[in-house]
């Protein structure tokens, strides 16, 4: 298990962690109803740095626009997030890298299944940042659960109850000994895997599922596609047609806690020559020198 926060904030309040909780009647529990986000801080001698935070208070933001809850910006207030997250830090005094947890809990007591007018409630803990796909080899499978369709329970938004296709498919998975799955959509177009976006290289040019492919838009997705146009590779978002990955060059998945992970067998294929990919590797290095430019990045404390 992930080694967890001491202290976790509740609507701005420090608190043991084991206090922080939502009731068993709440539909956060009873429906799955909550968005959440988890965005990464660095540990540095000058304290944490938090990584692209307005871009996931806006994607949280608008996840509990999409599924219809009541307008949270003034619970996710920047400034007051940020004064939250700091006495947080203090509180924990972390030593190590971390994973921050940001959710909104409709936490409503049997309220019935609806969305609006319903109590809110906003959690934040931390744990350490360990990567959830392997960082050299990742072996994958297309998985025979599809991904929830937009006019289902969109990926586009965060939510918690949304993760139950990613945790069949994830499980289906990990019994047949791979590493993740593969999703594809309604209409067996490429969409992602169950926590990470995919990209295929073939001839230089970087490829990836389009919006409408029921994908969450990753903010890593998005920071490795600017770093790309910025070394003057060729960037396409469109549909993916799966056996493009079986004959790509190189693929990989990315996210916040997957990193970029190299795609080196699908479906018993071996992806390019079965290592990670030069593209794939540079991609990598430059996405962690991104990650160095101050101007992405929050200071905690
Ligand atoms: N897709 C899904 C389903 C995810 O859960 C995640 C992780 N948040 C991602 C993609 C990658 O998104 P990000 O780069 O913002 O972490």
């Amino acid at each position: 298990m992930a080694n967890i926060s001491k202290f976790a904030a509740m609507n701005g309040e420090i608190i043991p962690f084991e206090q922080a909780t939502v009731s068993v009647a709440s539909s956060a529990v009873l429906y799955g109803l909550s968005v959440y986000s988890v965005f990464f801080a660095k540990h540095t001698p000058e304290g944490m740095l938090a990584f692209r935070i307005p871009e996931h208070l806006e994607r949280l933001r608008l996840s509990a626009k999409m599924i219809g809850l009541d307008d949270v910006s003034d619970l996710i207030d920047q400034q007051k997030f940020l004064q939250t997250l700091k006495k947080l830090v203090e509180a924990n005094n972390p030593t190590s890298d971390q994973f921050f947890r940001i959710t909104i809990h409709a936490s409503e007591l049997v309220p019935g299944v609806r969305t609006r007018n319903l109590k809110l409630t906003l959690s934040i803990f931390l744990y350490d940042a360990t990567n959830i796909l392997p960082q050299d080899k990742a072996k994958i499978k297309t998985s025979l659960w599809r991904r929830t369709a937009d006019n289902a329970i969109p990926a586009r938004a965060k939510v918690n109850g949304a993760y139950v296709n990613s945790a069949l498919a994830k499980q289906d998975a990990l019994d047949s000994g791979c590493d993740d799955c593969l999703f594809l959509n309604q209409h067996g177009h490429v969409s992602e895997l169950s926590a990470a976006n995919i990209f295929l290289i073939k001839r230089n040019e970087l490829i990836t599922p389009d919006p409408s492919s029921d994908i969450l838009e990753g903010i890593t997705r998005r920071s490795i596609m600017n770093i790309a146009e910025q070394q003057g590779l060729k960037v396409t978002e469109r549909k993916v047609a799966l056996t493009e990955l079986y004959t790509a060059d190189e693929v990989f998945a990315c996210g916040t806690s997957a990193f970029i992970s190299p795609i080196t067998e699908l479906d018993s294929r071996v992806i390019g020559d079965g290592t990670p990919g030069p593209l794939t590797t540079s991609l990598r290095k430059l996405l962690k020198e991104a990650q160095s430019e101050t101007g992405n990045w929050t200071t905690l404390l």
